[in-house]
């Protein structure tokens, strides 16, 4: 079976692990800051955290910026389930923005619509979480300008587009942002096994993330409420978890991170050759916007019901190809439905866009020749 997608791993990638396993540190040690500041030249931004998942960065990144008990936090359905746990994981509500159906991403004209809605009713949403689906940037600047008018803040989940690009900034250089999260779990364009960062260009909100991670703990002086008593003085602040990356991790980003320009160069690439292969076939597929270069995490087919996905779906995996689905909408997972507000989501384009959506292989060592036989194995099937 040719998975929908797959991690790459070089000699140095196993070197860099192997070096690290046989250092002083295993974890809190050297290599973690080393990767967070790849992040930081890369994305041009000021700030990086790393996590042990995208996942605990994403809680972390909503507890920084203090949501709590009774908060809306806004995101896309078409999104890993992650993206909306970790707003219900600080007590607070969630609601679900449509998408574009053609973009894929949270609607602008849905979210400026919800948003004039919510500031009616007063309830307008504390945090939006933008998800850059499929590895193409949200309208950043579009969703910028409203929070700027409706105050809320903004975490962008960028799990899926590391080495992408909105306009003229890398994502997750938080021009539009208060706070990127990025995931490096192994079917991501670089990764660490399991590891997330959260990055972001405040200073209170970097100290926050921090605390965050490691148990609510500080051993900087200047963060402390009571004197330091001496070199043995830490403080605990606030309710924090361990969400720490170890060291192996940290070294296995940081050799992944000499390759992340040409994997997502070889994905674009492989994309443009699915373009080109399946054009004139009854299936639509999805082309970023003018000024966005994705990362082309996923590639997305779309086949015209939900019949029509199922039979196709199923004949692909039997030849195998190893198709996927991304996402069912979170708001139809039973969880979200037994939520006592679960009556708010209206979410029609999400549901239509789910009948019909089929992830077909792409990852950076896909071969031509792999890539011709699922196109053909795609047109008998088609
Ligand atoms: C993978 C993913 C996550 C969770 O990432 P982990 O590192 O596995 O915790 C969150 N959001 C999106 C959109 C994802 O694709």
């Amino acid at each position: 079976m040719i998975p929908y997608g797959r991690q790459s791993i070089s000699q140095e990638d196993i070197d860099a692990v192997i070096e690290a396993l046989k250092s002083d540190f295993l974890t809190q040690g050297p290599k973690v800051p080393e990767f967070e500041g790849k992040i930081t030249k890369y994305c041009k931004v000021v700030y990086a955290s790393a996590f042990n998942s995208a996942t605990s960065a994403l809680h972390a990144a909503c507890l920084a910026l203090g949501v709590g008990k009774d908060d809306w936090v806004w995101t896309s359905p078409i999104t890993f389930v992650a993206t909306a746990n970790c707003a219900l994981y600080c007590g607070a509500k969630v609601d679900f923005v449509d998408i574009n159906p053609d973009t894929l991403n949270m609607s602008i004209d849905e979210l400026r619509a919800k948003l004039e809605v919510a500031k009616k009713q007063n309830r307008l949403p504390k945090v939006v979480i933008p998800v850059h689906m499929a590895g193409q940037s949200c309208e950043m600047d579009k969703i910028h300008e409203l929070s700027k008018i409706y105050g809320f803040k903004i975490i962008e989940d960028a799990s899926h587009a590391i080495g992408a690009s909105y306009k003229d900034s890398k994502v997750g250089s938080c021009e539009f942002s208060d706070i990127t999260v990025f995931s490096f779990h192994p079917v991501k364009i670089i990764t660490t096994a399991e590891g997330g960062v959260a990055a972001t260009n405040s200073k209170e909100l970097d100290i926050r993330l921090k605390l965050y991670r490691s148990h609510g703990i500080t051993r900087d002086k200047n963060l402390m409420m009571n004197e330091c008593h001496g070199e043995w003085y830490y403080e605990q602040k606030v309710l924090g978890y361990n969400y720490r990356m170890t060291e192996l991790q940290a070294a296995l980003g940081c050799s992944q991170f000499l390759r992340v320009d040409e994997f997502v160069e070889k994905r674009n690439l492989l994309a443009n050759r699915y373009n080109e292969k399946l054009a004139g076939l009854p299936i639509k597929v999805f082309k970023p916007l003018k000024d966005i270069y994705s990362s082309y995490h996923l590639y997305i087919i779309q086949v015209e019901n939900y019949e029509r996905k199922k039979i196709i779906f199923e004949e692909l995996r039997a030849k195998g190809v190893g198709v996927n689905l991304h996402y069912i909408p979170v708001n139809q997972q039973p969880y979200f439905r037994s939520l006592e507000y679960s009556h708010v989501f209206k979410t029609p384009n999400a549901e239509k866009y789910y009948a019909g959506a089929i992830s077909i292989p792409l990852f950076q060592d896909l071969k031509f020749e792999e890539q011709d036989l699922i196109v053909a194995k795609i047109k008998e099937a088609v």
